[in-house]
C-alpha cells in the first residue's frame, strides 16, 4: 500500500525504505507510531491518504505488450504445489525496482496467500495449492503497481 502525504505530495510506500532508520522494509503504514511525521514536510499521519493500487489486469490469450511480459505470471501445478514464475525470468530484481510480491487469491478475492520477494532474489515462488477451480495471481512490482492475471472461471 502507498500514502500519500496531502501536504507535500511525499509518498509513503512500505516497498521503498525511505532512509529513516527506526522504519524496516515492509512496515505497513497502518503500523507506524502515533507520532509519525512525513520526513519531508513534518506534518502528522493525519495528512496521509491512502492511494488505491493500480491494477493491470493480464489476460494471456491476447497480445502481450513488452512491460506486460515482463511482468507475467507462469503458471505451474506440480502434485499439491502451484509454482509460479514471472515470465522468462526478465523482470529486475534490484532495490529501485523489483516484483515485491506474489500473491494467491481465490475466486472471491480473498487473499490466500502472499509471498514476498527480495533484492537479487528469482521471482518464484510455491503455493500450497488446494485444487482451486478458479483463481487469481497478482504480481506487485515496486514500479509497476499490480499486474492480476485470472485463472479458470
Ligand atoms: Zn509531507
Ligand atoms: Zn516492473
Amino acid at each position: 500500500m502507498r500514502y500519500l502525504c496531502t501536504n507535500c505530495n511525499y509518498i509513503y510506500d512500505e516497498w521503498e525504505w525511505d532512509g529513516i532508520e527506526e522504519i524496516d522494509l515492509s512496515t505497513k503504514f497502518e503500523d507506524l507510531w502515533d507520532t509519525y511525521t512525513c520526513p519531508v514536510c513534518w506534518e502528522g499521519r493525519d495528512s496521509f491518504h491512502e492511494i488505491t493500487e493500480e491494477i493491470n489486469y493480464l489476460d494471456g490469450n491476447t497480445h502481450l505488450y513488452d512491460l506486460e511480459i515482463d511482468h507475467f505470471p507462469e503458471i505451474e501445478i506440480k502434485g499439491d504445489k502451484l509454482i509460479v514464475s514471472i515470465w522468462n525470468g526478465i523482470h529486475p530484481m534490484w532495490d529501485s525496482h523489483r516484483v515485491s510480491s506474489i500473491s494467491l487469491y481465490d475466486e472471491y478475492w480473498d487473499l490466500i496467500e502472499e509471498k514476498f520477494l527480495w533484492i537479487d532474489e528469482d521471482p518464484v515462488v510455491e503455493f500450497d495449492f488446494d485444487d482451486l477451480w478458479s483463481y487469481e495471481i497478482r504480481v506487485r512490482c515496486s514500479l509497476h503497481w499490480v499486474w492480476w492475471r485470472k485463472i479458470g472461471e
